[in-house]
């Protein structure tokens, strides 16, 4: 059976054109969604009513989404017998814009991640991960504020494209004979086998994409991250060809570490960006002790995704940090954890992550009044010492609530505000 999907009674597409200079959000655009497994639909019915409750706070009416229901996930196998059918991924393009909960991946066998299959069949190559801190929110850090960093983290490419070979199978004993006869290279006949692929058109535009947001957001650090020392090929020439863009393509707006000490400069010029590079090892170090010289930080996909979630733990944790996949033609914001199966079901897990991703929707949308209000509400609610489990364990006197209840309490706050 394949899925239905009905159209909203009202409402229009954005269509497929994000990042196009045409992209324009309608007052009534259908957004999708996808609820995801585990919790994700207690996310998403905790979620929708803030969303909706801002966006008529902000715009009294003039303004509304029209909500369209994405299948994809365990549900969708349930029901179409296919974790993620071919009319999801059209419906997507048609919507231009759809938010998701998590989607489960068993480790080992089994089918590859939907993430990755949602993000490689999208063409969606940026992971956009901004980190800040929420204040109220209880942090390991002594000074989590100091954490302001936007991770662009690529997102098609690397360890990640999934090209791999079981130990012992066919294929694998193929290309270790290859690698052996044909490379000179040799390596136990029983290894698993992946490939790491990274090219210049993947890396390029991630780095464009990373350096355009610096200079539309006012941000005048764009640090590329890599582990060129080991793998000069693939982190190393990602290195190389981050530079190239910044060169070629921003050559007016920006500098390099070394013009800076050439000319004995400690700060950086009004309308520059500096570009610089670090290893990724000493990247994670850097933010744990020098988190306010960073800014901008674009990543390959393995290192990008380690770090995405470093920094979240410093500001409190996934719970709170909110991501997106953004591609040339269209975008998915999503809740950066995963559906955490044990507490499915229970009404009991922080939709900080969730709230945050729709606020950075309505960003993109330019409905920047509807996301300061979920920001806001969620930091009131949290300094009001009304907080779901996992802040309410670092948090001594405070009151626990429910998945629901929290987000009940911060429509509350937007409403009455
Ligand atoms: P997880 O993020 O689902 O859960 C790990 C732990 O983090 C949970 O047990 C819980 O203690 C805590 N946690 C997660 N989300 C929370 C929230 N909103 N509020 C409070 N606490 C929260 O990670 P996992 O157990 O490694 O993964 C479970 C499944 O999710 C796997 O199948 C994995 O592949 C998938 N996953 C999906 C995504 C995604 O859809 N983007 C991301 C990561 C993992």
């Amino acid at each position: 059976m394949k899925p239905i999907f009905e159209k909203p009674h009202e409402g229009q597409w954005i269509g497929n054109d994000i990042i196009s200079l045409n992209f324009s959000v309608p007052s009534n655009p259908i957004i999708g969604f996808i609820e995801g497994d585990g919790v994700g639909p207690d996310l998403w019915s905790a979620s929708m009513p803030v969303f909706d409750a801002v966006v008529e706070k902000a715009y009294s009416g003039d303004r509304k989404i029209y909500w369209s229901k994405i299948y994809a996930g365990e549900e969708s196998f349930r029901l179409f017998g296919s974790y993620f059918p071919e009319e999801s991924f059209d419906l997507i393009r048609q919507c231009g814009i759809a938010i998701k909960g998590p989607l489960t991946t068993p480790v080992g066998g089994g089918f590859r991640s939907l993430n990755v299959t949602l993000r490689r069949k999208l063409d969606l190559y940026a992971c956009l991960r901004p980190v800040r801190h929420v204040t109220g929110t209880p942090s390991p850090m002594i000074r989590p504020q100091d954490v302001d960093m936007v991770v662009f983290r690529e997102n098609t490419e690397d360890v990640y494209a999934g090209i791999e070979w079981k130990s012992g199978s066919d294929q694998a004993r193929k290309m270790i004979n290859f690698l052996e006869t044909e490379m000179d290279v040799r390596l136990p006949i029983d290894a698993g086998i992946g490939v790491k692929p990274m090219s210049p058109l993947a890396t390029k535009r991630l780095v464009r994409m990373a350096i355009k947001f610096a200079l539309d957001n006012g941000r005048n650090r764009v640090t590329l991250v890599h582990k060129g020392n080991i793998m000069k090929y693939t982190e190393g020439a990602f290195r190389d060809w981050g530079y190239e863009v910044a060169r070629e393509e921003f050559g007016d707006v920006t500098l390099f570490e070394n013009e800076l000490e050439r000319n004995h400069q400690v700060h950086i010029p009004q309308g520059k960006i500096l570009v610089n590079d670090r290893i990724a090892d000493a990247m994670f170090q850097q933010a744990l002790l020098r988190p306010k010289e960073y800014s901008v930080l674009a990543m390959p996909n393995l290192n990008g995704d380690y770090m995405s979630d470093a920094l979240a733990a410093q500001v409190g944790g996934l719970g709170m940090a909110p991501g997106a996949n953004i591609g040339d033609r269209c975008a998915v914001f999503e809740a950066t954890h995963g559906s955490a199966p044990k507490y499915a079901g229970l009404d009991k897990v922080n939709p900080g992550s969730m709230l945050l991703s729709g606020a950075m929707m309505l960003r993109l949308m330019g409905w920047n009044e509807a996301a300061d209000l979920i920001e806001q509400g969620l930091s009131s609610t949290i300094q009001s010492g009304v907080v779901t489990y996992d802040l309410a364990r670092q948090l001594p006197g405070s009151t626990e609530v429910s998945c629901s209840g929290f987000a009940k309490a911060i429509v509350g706050w937007i409403k009455k505000g």
